[in-house]
Formats: structure tokens, sequence, C-alpha cells
């Protein structure tokens, strides 16, 4: 059966316009933007526009025949393939029986805690892949990953000479708020001047004397450029007062053209300020575990906007950043031929609804129910239970 396009929420973190280069993401000032990296040397229906539909359809029971339109299968982590260490019945046989039917199997997480490599080896660790599967890193989108290779598209427009905030890799820093993934994709991407603020204050708690008296940070001689926050679990009031201090001054300086010698071929290096760059690994606002609710990364990140008064560009679910660069590193051009798999509506299904794929609410293993679609009014194309219902032997 031919299934109708999607309706797609529009996602309320970003103002997303279309431009002929591509998708434009601006942040509440208008200060900041990017036109998504992928759809520069891509076809530019690689990521259709939103279709808003008022008459929202109601999800459809998974049939495994379905399938028979699905070229590529995205999979969130937890809450679809396992919860918390424990995992989902048959998720095992599902992703053997996906690859034997030679789809492209790939795998998405807003969690920036963990490396790439570190996701893929828990995959083979667990035997939901096996040892000897030729799914790598490649096939693993985290968000650590995502704000690395944002921030590698900042240094490409660098290089272009077109952007006057852009990121110049070999004469700035990158200070990152959270896990030891982040700063693994970035060295891994090339960046040779990274500051982890794990490794930088770690759990220290400075006084306010000295959080004043303290030197903005510095590596191999370099300012910092760039921020990127994601969760942390050790977040101190001192790590938010650094990340503050540096998104609120005005030590980044550019030289380049002004309009008016531009205008008049002469090329006088006018040196002015600019903001240190600003990214979010994702905005999730909890982390749900068996019996808790935990703050997410999200709520790390707003108490670095709310003091710094920034808003960062959020490269993580539901913001479309990782599908387009999935698609694009496994050249996928038709989004309607993707089924994203996941258990959170605002996150998983908004994600996969933004980038024209079809989506698939598992009901029974993660954070939300069938009653939830509603209630959130974000409609994936398709409900189930869980992984396991997605074919058959
Ligand atoms: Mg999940």
């Amino acid at each position: 059966m031919a299934l109708q396009q999607r309706a797609v929420c529009i996602n309320l973190h970003d103002s997303h316009t279309e431009h002929e280069s591509g998708v434009i993401h601006h942040d509440d000032r208008g200060k900041h933007k990017y036109v998504s990296p992928l759809l520069h040397s891509q076809s530019q229906s690689l990521i259709q526009p939103a279709d808003v539909d008022s008459d929202f359809i109601q999800p459809i029971e998974w049939n495994p025949s379905y399938l028979n339109d699905i070229d590529a299968v995205i999979f969130d982590c937890d809450g679809v393939l396992w919860q918390e260490d424990t995992l989902v019945a048959d998720a095992d046989k599902t992703l053997d029986r996906l690859l034997k039917q030679g789809k492209t199997i790939l795998f998405c997480s807003n969690n920036s805690g963990k490396s790439r490599k570190s996701y893929i080896e828990k995959l083979k660790k667990t035997n939901l892949l096996s040892a000897d599967s030729s799914i790598d890193e490649r096939y693993f989108y985290s968000s650590s990953y995502a704000s690395a290779h944002y921030l590698l598209y900042e240094a490409s427009v660098n290089n272009k000479g077109n952007d006057v905030n852009a990121f110049d890799p070999a004469n700035e820093a990158a200070f990152t708020v959270g896990g030891s993934g982040i700063g693994e994709e970035l060295r891994t991407l090339g960046f040779q001047h990274v500051i982890e603020a794990n490794t930088y204050v770690g759990t220290k708690h400075l006084s306010r004397s000295e959080l004043i008296n303290l030197p903005l940070p510095r590596i191999n001689d370099k300012d910092v450029g760039a921020v990127i926050v994601g969760i942390d679990d050790t977040f101190t009031y001192t790590k938010c007062s650094i990340a503050t201090t540096l998104l609120t001054s005005n030590h980044r300086t550019s030289h380049d053209i002004t309009s008016n010698q531009a205008s008049n071929g002469s090329s006088n290096n006018a040196s002015r300020n600019k903001e240190v760059i600003f990214i979010s690994t994702n905005q999730d606002r909890t982390l749900p575990t068996p019996g808790h609710i935990l703050p997410g990364g999200g709520s790390i990140v707003h108490m670095i906007s709310i003091s710094s008064g920034r808003k960062p560009v959020n490269v993580g679910k539901p913001e479309p950043y990782m599908l387009q660069l999935a698609m694009s590193e496994h050249k996928i051009s038709d989004s309607s031929r993707v089924l994203m798999v996941g258990d959170r509506l605002d996150t998983d299904i908004l994600f996969g609804n933004n980038s024209g794929c079809k989506t698939l609410l598992v009901t029974e293993s993660g954070i939300n129910r069938r009653d939830d679609i509603a209630k959130e009014n974000i409609y994936p194309t398709y409900v189930a239970k869980t992984v396991a219902d997605l074919c058959k032997s």
C-alpha cells in the first residue's frame, strides 16, 4: 500500500527557511546561521521541504511487508535496541534479518558521552552485531560526531573566506563541556587544539574570586573560538562560569574586508569582534532511567544559554543535521525510502518527520506510549510494540 508522506510538525527550537543552497538554520538573534553543508554538493532533493498537513493521519500498525518500500533503517538505540544494560528481546535477530534482506542499517543517538567507535564496540560486545560484522563506526551517528562535523563545516566556510564568524582550526581552540566523546570525535576529525572542561577543571569548585581572576582557557597559545556543550555527569557551577565567560567575551577578532573596501577592490585588514561559536549536542530536557527522571543534556545547555544570553546551534535530534549527514555519507538520496525507528516522539519521530522519512514509534520498550502521540501532537507513520516486530523470520 502506498503511504502518504507523513505530516511534519514544525520544530520549535530553531527557525528553518528554505534557501537555494539548502536549509538555513537561524539562532534566536538571527546572528548565526548555517546552510546544511551536505546540500552544497548533494542533490537539492536530498531533504524535502517540510509538508505541513493539518489533518494528521493516525499512525498505521506496522507490517513487515512495508519493508518493501524501505532501503535504509535508522535506529535510535536506548529504548529501542536496549534499555540501560538490558537488550530488547530479539533486537539482534532484527538487525541480522535486515542485513540479510540487503537493507542499510544505521544508528543514531543524541548521547554525546561516547564516541562512535565506543558505541559500535558496545553493539558487538552485546552481540547485537556479530563480532565480524562489517558495520563499523561509519554507520553510527552520535551527537558528538555531529558537533565535531559541524565545526568542520564552520572551518570549511572559513577556508572559503566568506564567513567572518567562522572557525579557524589552525589558530583557534574548541572548548567542550560534556563526555569524552566530543573531544575524541574532534581529534579524529583533525582538530588539534581541544580543551575539555573535564580535564581543564574537572570537578573542582572555584570560589567567586578565583573565577573572576581565572584567565580564559588557552591551549598551544590558541584562544577558544568554539564552545560545544553536551550532557556532563560532573557538571558544576565552575564549568558553567567558564563556558559563560567564553561565550560572552569579545576576545575573538577577525580581519576581513569592509563592504566599501571590497567594492573598491582594496583589501585593508579591518579587525572586528566576532562571537565564540556555540554548539549544543542535543537539547533533551530529561534523561529517563528506570524509576528515575534525570536531567538531560538540554538542561545543561539551557543553563549556559541563560547565563550567556546566547542560543546554540543544535546538531542533535530533532534537528535534521545528523540525518542529513548520515544520508549524505551513505549516498541515500530518497528520504521517503528511509525508516527512522525510535521510542521518543519529540526527538526521534520529529527528527525523521522533519526530513521526509517514514517513522516508526516503538511503544513498549522506551519512553513514549501510544497515548502520548495525540498528547504531543507528533505523529509517526507507523507504530509497533518493539523492534522485534520490524521483520519476520
Ligand atoms: Mg531512545
